[in-house]
């Protein structure tokens, strides 16, 4: 037995009715449609299971990871020795209240943003084509359009790694980072404030960023969206594209022909593709232009 085992029977012990499933493939629960098994995950639908699945991996010094849709997300090949927690449903609800939107972490931010239209409430647009949940939208600081998550929450409530439930208002937000960004706390739901708007207006501009999105970026292909941060004055995909690598591949795993910026998945694409294809054009891009960019998608150990 190893020490997943020990901690899948203590949790099965302590929570009956807590979801859990071993050597889960991650292929399944990334957008990049790759990784191989976690060794365990467990999937809560109330704050209290969550609660306990960190109280008990906590007292077993096992550390947890958080995941939301997969959508920002490369997961190695072999799989990863790892204990992850996803929100299931139940955690994803959603409750509005004049501006205020209170809302679970495993909502995704494509229904939540159609809740706001359809509540005439407007800060939300932005959000629409963005495909995680609010917890991994939270995490990231996601943004688009000029929009991102900081200018829209006002509080979040989260459990530390020990399984205690906290409130936080002071956050620390910045470009794709939040307090929440290095794995300490779960986020279990958020409060936005947004302002009342017109519905139709709300409509039309969801629809327009659906057709830029739609037009520019590779949607039909398995991605992880941009593959790397905005650099300092400048844009990753017209960097890697005046370097002329638009198309450039390993294995299954290639520059995209549409968007420089995303590395798609063209079919049967491993981790080690999309990491040696990473480090191709990250070196091109040093050579060629002297910027050095940086991953945006974050990669599970
Ligand atoms: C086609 C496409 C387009 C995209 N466009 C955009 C865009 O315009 N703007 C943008 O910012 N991003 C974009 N992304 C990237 C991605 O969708 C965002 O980063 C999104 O916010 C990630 O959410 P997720 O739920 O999928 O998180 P995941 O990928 O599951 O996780 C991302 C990070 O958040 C953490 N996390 C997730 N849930 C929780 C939680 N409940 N508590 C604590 N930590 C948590 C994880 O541990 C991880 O570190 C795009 C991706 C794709 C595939």
């Amino acid at each position: 037995m190893d020490r997943f085992d020990t901690l899948r029977a203590e949790l099965a012990r302590r929570c009956p009715e807590l979801e859990l499933r071993s050597q889960e493939p991650m292929s399944r629960h990334t957008s990049f449609r790759i990784g191989g098994p976690a060794a365990l995950m467990a999937l809560p639908k109330t704050e209290e299971e969550a609660a306990v699945a960190l109280r008990t991996a906590w007292e077993m010094e096992i550390e947890p990871f958080f995941l939301g849709n997969g959508s920002n997300l490369l997961v190695p090949d072999r799989g990863v020795e790892r204990f992850l927690v996803k929100a299931a449903s139940g955690l994803d609800s959603c409750r509005i209240e004049g501006n205020v939107v209170r809302a679970g972490s495993g909502i995704t931010l494509a229904r939540l943003s159609v809740l706001a239209r359809d509540s005439g409430l407007t800060g939300l647009e932005f959000a629409s084509g963005i495909p995680g949940t609010l917890g991994g939208a939270v995490t990231m600081n996601a943004g688009a359009y000029g929009g991102e998550m900081s200018q829209v929450v006002r509080s979040v409530t989260c459990l530390t790694r020990a399984g205690e439930r906290e409130t936080l208002t002071e956050l620390a937000f910045s470009y794709r980072r939040s307090p929440f960004t290095d794995g300490s706390r779960m986020v279990l739901g958020a409060e936005l404030e947004l302002m009342a708007g017109d519905r139709e207006a709300i409509r039309q501009r969801m629809e327009e960023l659906s057709v830029q999105r739609q037009t520019k970026q590779p949607l039909e292909y398995p991605s992880a969206g941009s593959m790397f941060k905005r650099p300092a004055g400048h844009f990753a995909g017209a960097l890697i594209e005046q370097c002329g690598l638009k198309g450039l591949s390993v294995g299954g795993a290639q520059v995209s022909e549409k968007h420089a910026g995303f590395i798609v998945n063209r079919g049967g694409a491993t981790c080690s593709d999309v990491l040696a294809l990473v480090d191709q054009v990250k070196r091109r891009v040093l050579a060629q232009t002297g910027v050095e960019l940086e991953m945006e998608v974050k990669i599970l150990q």
